[in-house]
């Protein structure tokens, strides 16, 4: 039953033998046996060492069936010749009177199996088994051979790879780093290999903050992708990106990980920088469509301040032609609103085109020596009767240790009757108004004070932008130019100009002339 099953599975099978015997006959006996068990025999008959060689040499076996004992050769001789052979071939002695002792000395020099010439019936499953294994150790030695193959594919890889890659136990310790990591973290492998911990990248400072972060990022035996440490190597700051795999023994047990550190410093610098562009051009973008607004509001204003002083001339002209019967009183009333309203009108232009000659710094001051302390005289006494109307006071504090001073007479006029005519437009009736005048060491200080309606800490910085109304100024005049064309005025004087202001408790404007020699 058992031969029936066994001739079954290797029927027509053939089998290639180097049979090592100086009898033919013999050998015939074993061939026969073998084909009994279903196998196709052929083989090749050799009974003396140079035989047998040029037979390894020029054929494939798929067993050696040796004789122990022959006139020219024995059976160690064939074994010596087919291990010095390197060839794994089951190699079967096949004897009349092999001793038990000489068969287990074959056997331990690496001979597969002895059958006695009396037994021959063992010879094909012996072969068979023989076959068996020696299949099987040809696939152990392919797939050793690709394993070899593969880990000396991956470590090449590992070596050159622009990364540093390393492997850690559980507590963290280097068991392994590429060479690259020198280039990373500054220290050579032999360094870090069984002496550091992944922790210890971070520098002493924050060694302790990491090594709680990294196990805890590491608890659970999760994969780790992307954590960032930030560190100092080699005294300079860096970010390495870590990610990570756990390594788990047969048992699902773990090992310790396995991961990558890649230095991400210049990534992050860039990182940064975009988004401080970024900012940037948010702030810039942002910055645009509040010009764009203030621009659009100024139009609006213009507009309408250009519309009022319009109507008002252009209806009182238009009685004065039509109505000669008007009193006198009326008469010079309809004449100062006609004039009034062509004042308005000449003064926004003229900010206009001011602005627009300052902004293109398209403008050269006239500069002379100029006795201040009369300068401001004069100035003021030319303003003070447009203070009349509304009843407040300008009240003129000059040092008296005002020298002469180097400027453009008519523009800083222009400057202290825009600051003047503020101070007055943004002030309640029958207030006071003052202007202080010194000579300080950086230059000549001019400052309007006035008690008015003080501006909010949030409007200050943008005063001096164009077109800049802070608040709401319902139905008082002007159009947001004034002290824009003031800066560029002091400005071109080397000067600067500021603001102290509360909301509700009024303004002081002032303005510094640098000595000119
Ligand atoms: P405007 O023609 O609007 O007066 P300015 O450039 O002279 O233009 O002034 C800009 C803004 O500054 C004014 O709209 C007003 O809101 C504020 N301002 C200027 N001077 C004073 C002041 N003395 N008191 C309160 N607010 C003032």
């Amino acid at each position: 039953m058992k031969f029936r099953r066994f001739s079954e599975e290797i029927m027509n099978k053939s089998l290639k033998i180097l049979a090592v015997e100086d009898s033919g006959s013999d050998a015939e006996l074993n061939f026969r046996e073998l084909e009994k068990a279903g196998y196709t025999v052929s083989f090749t008959l050799v009974d003396n060492l140079t035989d047998m060689q040029s037979a390894l040499n020029n054929e494939i076996f798929d067993v050696v069936l040796s004789d122990h004992n022959m006139p020219q050769f024995s059976s160690e001789g064939a074994l010596t010749l087919l291990k010095d052979s390197n060839k794994d071939i089951p190699f079967v002695i096949v004897s009349g009177a092999i001793g038990e002792e000489v068969a287990v000395q074959m056997m331990k020099a690496g001979a597969q199996d002895y059958v006695m010439k009396r037994n021959l019936s063992r010879l094909a499953p012996v072969i068979e088994r023989e076959l068996k294994d020696a299949e099987s150790r040809r696939q152990r030695r392919r797939s050793e051979e690709k394993l070899r193959q593969s880990e000396e594919r991956f470590s090449q890889v590992v070596e050159i790879a622009g990364e540093m890659i390393w492997e850690v136990n559980t507590e963290m310790l280097f068991l392994y780093v590429n060479p690259v990591s020198e280039l990373v973290t500054g220290f050579k492998p032999e360094e870090m290999i069984g002496k550091m911990y992944l922790f210890d990248l971070a520098g002493q400072e924050t060694r302790e903050e990491y090594k709680a972060a990294i196990i805890d990022s590491f608890k659970n035996q999760k994969a780790l992708k992307g954590y960032t440490l930030n560190c100092i190597l080699e005294g300079r700051e860096r970010v390495l990106e870590i990610s990570a795999t756990p390594i788990l023994d047969d048992n699902n047990e773990l090992r310790g990980y396995r991961g990558t550190c890649t230095d991400i410093t210049e990534r992050k610098k860039m990182e940064a920088q975009i988004d401080e562009l970024y900012k940037q051009e948010k702030v810039h973008r942002q910055k645009l469509q509040e010009e764009a607004e203030v621009k659009n509001i100024f139009i609006d204003v213009l507009a309408h301040e250009l519309r009022n002083s319009l109507t008002s001339l252009v209806v009182s002209s238009d009685i004065l032609q039509e109505t000669p019967e008007l009193s006198d009183e009326m008469r010079s009333k309809l004449v100062s609103n006609v004039c009034e309203g062509a004042k308005i009108l000449t003064q926004h232009l003229d900010e206009l085109l001011d602005l627009a000659r300052y902004s293109k710094g398209n403008f050269e001051l006239k500069l002379q020596t100029v006795d201040v302390s009369e300068f401001i005289g004069q100035v003021a006494s030319r303003y003070r009767p447009n203070l009349l109307k509304r009843n407040q006071t300008l009240v003129l504090e000059i040092s008296a240790d005002l020298k002469l001073a180097k400027l453009d007479k008519s523009r800083i006029e222009q400057v202290i009757i825009n600051l003047l005519s503020n101070a007055s437009k943004y002030s309640s009736e029958n207030t006071v108004i003052t202007m202080k005048v010194k000579m300080e060491s950086a230059g000549l200080l001019v400052e309007v004070i006035d008690n008015g309606v003080g501006i909010a800490l949030e409007d200050q910085k943008n005063l001096f932008q164009p077109y800049y109304r802070a608040g709401k100024q319902k139905g008082i005049p002007g159009i947001g130019l004034g002290l824009a064309v003031s800066k560029k005025i002091v400005e071109a004087h080397g000067g600067q100009i500021w603001i102290n202001s509360q909301l509700g408790q009024g303004s002081t404007f002032s303005f510094l002339i640098p000595n000119i020699n």
